[in-house]
């Protein structure tokens, strides 16, 4: 059984990683809001955002951290089917 993650793939106008101007470190983005729960994007990069590069150091800790489970989740999903 498919997941609705595997339905949709991601679309790199709407997320990933990106940084922005008084931010630190850069966030992943879905929806317009961080995985973390913070920073609305009003904007979306108009170059897009990102993909892969989700282990590096300049990433936010939290939002990495969601990623990976997810990561795991989708993976232990596959290995079910
Ligand atoms: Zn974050």
């Amino acid at each position: 059984m498919k997941t609705d993650r595997e339905l949709l793939p991601i679309d790199q106008k709407t997320e990933g990683w990106t940084w922005h101007l008084g931010g630190r470190k850069w966030h992943y983005y879905r929806n317009k809001r961080a995985l973390c729960g913070g920073v609305l994007m009003l904007i979306h990069p108009s170059e897009g955002y990102e993909q892969g590069n989700d282990s590096s150091p300049e990433n936010c800790t939290a939002c990495k951290r969601k990623k990976a489970a997810e990561v795991y989740a989708a993976a232990a999903i596959g290995e079910q089917a």
